[in-house]
């Protein structure tokens, strides 16, 4: 995943200096079982100093994020995990920090594919798009995940 991303962000000189739009803002809930489970192994062999900074951070944005009687929104809160605009958990962060940036498609079968334009960057406006198919990566999460739970006995859901 990591090395298709990189090589498609080759192609189109892309590299991602940070913008307005910062990805790292977003609210998203799309990870697996599989995915926590490696994120915390990463939190895990942090400093305890390091996991109380980003417990407080994670304890603040819920409280921002998840209000009481209102649905959940996006109020633009930096992920807890990104410090001086850097992931300090980057090599075990989950898919969809992974794939975000790129203009892409995703293959269901019977549909047309859906697309996006990649981020808000602007380095992709009036460029050609370069085939970058998401859909073998979630192929593969989805056999991974469901080897996990398997192995560890978790539920769907
Ligand atoms: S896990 Fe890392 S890459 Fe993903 S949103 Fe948080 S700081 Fe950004």
């Amino acid at each position: 995943m990591d090395e298709a991303w990189g090589r498609i962000a080759a192609l189109y000189q892309f590299q991602c200096s940070g913008c307005e739009d910062n990805c790292c803002q977003s609210l998203f809930f799309h990870h697996t079982h599989v995915e926590k489970a490696y994120l915390r192994h990463g939190f895990d062999q942090l400093d305890p100093a390091g996991k109380n900074e980003i417990l407080s951070r994670a304890e603040d944005y819920r409280q921002k994020t998840f209000m009481e009687n209102e649905a959940a929104q996006s109020r633009k809160i930096m992920c807890p995990l990104n410090e001086n605009s850097r992931c300090i958990l980057y090599p075990y962060r989950p898919m969809i920090c992974r794939l975000h940036g790129l203009p892409h498609e995703i293959r269901k079968p019977g549909f047309p594919p859906l697309t996006g334009k990649g981020c808000k960057a602007g380095q992709f406006h009036g460029k050609a798009y370069i085939p970058f198919d998401r859909t073998p990566f979630y192929q593969n999460m989805a056999r991974i995940e469901a080897d996990y739970r398997q192995r560890s006995k978790k539920q769907a859901g």
